[in-house]
């Protein structure tokens, strides 16, 4: 065997799927195909919604089809108009959201400590037309939520949080998705927790709960009754019973990520050049991303060097987030995505990779792939 075929064989990939028992799947099925009723609210649909809210521990959860669309129907429900404040730092989606809705980003840069929206820097970005602020707990780290609601309050916003990588994230026992007005999660297959493709709303009320209901089946209230321009934005039966059985196993395959965030850790701490995140007092960390920042002067190579040096040694590390959102072709024409108005986010997004981190790395996996790193 040639030295291609061998790495192709043995690639370690940034993310791997969490996967049901398929005879428990398969049995789920069977009872799916005898009820005939495969989509629309059905019973494993509700039986998720229960299950997480309990897992959660949030009053409301909305299935979804996918975690963009919650973020799309979030700014529906909550009538977001006008500009909304959000960060460059991020997967594209979350400021796709906003110009679906018609509405303007307005980004404004992170706190290089978190890789969060600077709370600090929101207040100089509001303007008369400013309606909302959606962060995102970026790598599943909570945002100063405090701080963002303090601000949120003074100046009547609203607080939509793209919540897709903090699925499970406590802070003092306390859920993160309790924070703002709404958050949103992404079920989506390189999650954490996933359903294949999906995601969900968390809300705090039964009245908007209904209303979000409404709002991703076409805007019917009822039979005949349509209360707003809705989407399809539904999850069927099947993945509602794949996320059942996933939920199952969640917390096992979040211990065995923080397992890999150990080990990371302490191969890393001496590294010259290379710095990563520390588990913050008191939070309840998903490791759902293990992002490393590489300083090339000390490090004594840059950061693309080294993806490529993983990349040819078959290890398949990430890059997220790079580019920046505010790079990308749609949004660099506006004002606020100047990069001297995101230093910050331009410093995080040149520097970082992000190592494979999932459920199923091997003590191997693991060495291989620290071997590449320290020098
Ligand atoms: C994955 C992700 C989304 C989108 O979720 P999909 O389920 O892929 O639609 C949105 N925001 C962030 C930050 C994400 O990482």
């Amino acid at each position: 065997m040639n030295r291609e075929t061998f790495i192709a064989m043995q690639q370690i990939t940034v993310t791997s799927p969490l996967l049901p028992n398929l005879d428990e799947f398969h049995e789920m099925l069977q009872q799916i195909w005898d009820s005939k009723w495969i989509t629309n609210n059905g019973s494993f649909h509700k039986q998720l919604e229960a299950a997480l809210a309990d897992y959660l521990k949030v009053p409301y959860v909305s299935l979804f089809t996918n975690g963009t669309l919650p973020l799309l129907t979030a700014m529906q429900a909550l009538r977001i108009t006008g500009e909304v404040i959000t960060t460059p730092y991020s997967f594209v989606a979350t400021t796709h959201s906003i110009w679906w809705n018609g509405c303007k980003p307005v980004f404004v840069d992170i706190d290089p400590k978190t890789g969060n929206i600077d709370p600090e820097k929101i207040e100089a970005a509001i303007t008369p037309k400013t309606t909302a602020i959606m962060p995102v707990h970026v790598y599943g780290k909570p945002c100063d939520t405090g701080r963002i609601q303090q601000i949120a309050d003074t100046y009547g916003l609203k607080v939509i949080y793209d919540a897709a990588h903090a699925f499970g994230v406590e802070v003092n026992g306390e859920s993160i998705l309790n924070a703002g007005d709404m958050s949103t999660l992404s079920f989506h297959a390189t999650k954490v927790y996933n359903t294949i493709e999906g995601g969900a709303m968390i809300m705090h009320d039964e009245a908007t709960k209904r209303r979000v209901d409404d709002l991703k089946n076409f805007g019917f209230h009822g039979e005949v009754t349509v209360v707003a321009p809705g989407i399809n934005s539904k999850m069927d039966e099947m993945r509602a019973a794949y996320g059942l059985l996933n939920l199952r196993q969640v917390d096992k395959a979040i211990e065995a990520r923080h397992q890999v965030a150990i080990k990371y850790r302490e191969a890393l701490r001496p590294v010259e050049g290379i710095t990563f995140f520390d588990d913050m007092p008191g939070v309840r960390h998903n490791y759902s991303y293990f992002p490393i920042f590489v300083d090339a002067e000390r490090y004594g190579m840059t950061r693309d060097e080294l993806y490529a040096k993983m990349k040819d040694n078959g290890i398949l590390s990430r890059r997220y987030f790079y580019p920046l959102i505010s790079d990308f072709s749609t949004y660099r024409g506006l004002e606020s995505a100047r990069p001297d108005n995101l230093p910050n986010a331009h410093k995080m997004a040149d520097s970082v990779i992000c190592l494979p981190m999932h459920h199923a790395l091997s003590q191997e996996d693991v060495e291989r792939t620290l071997e590449c790193v320290v020098k």
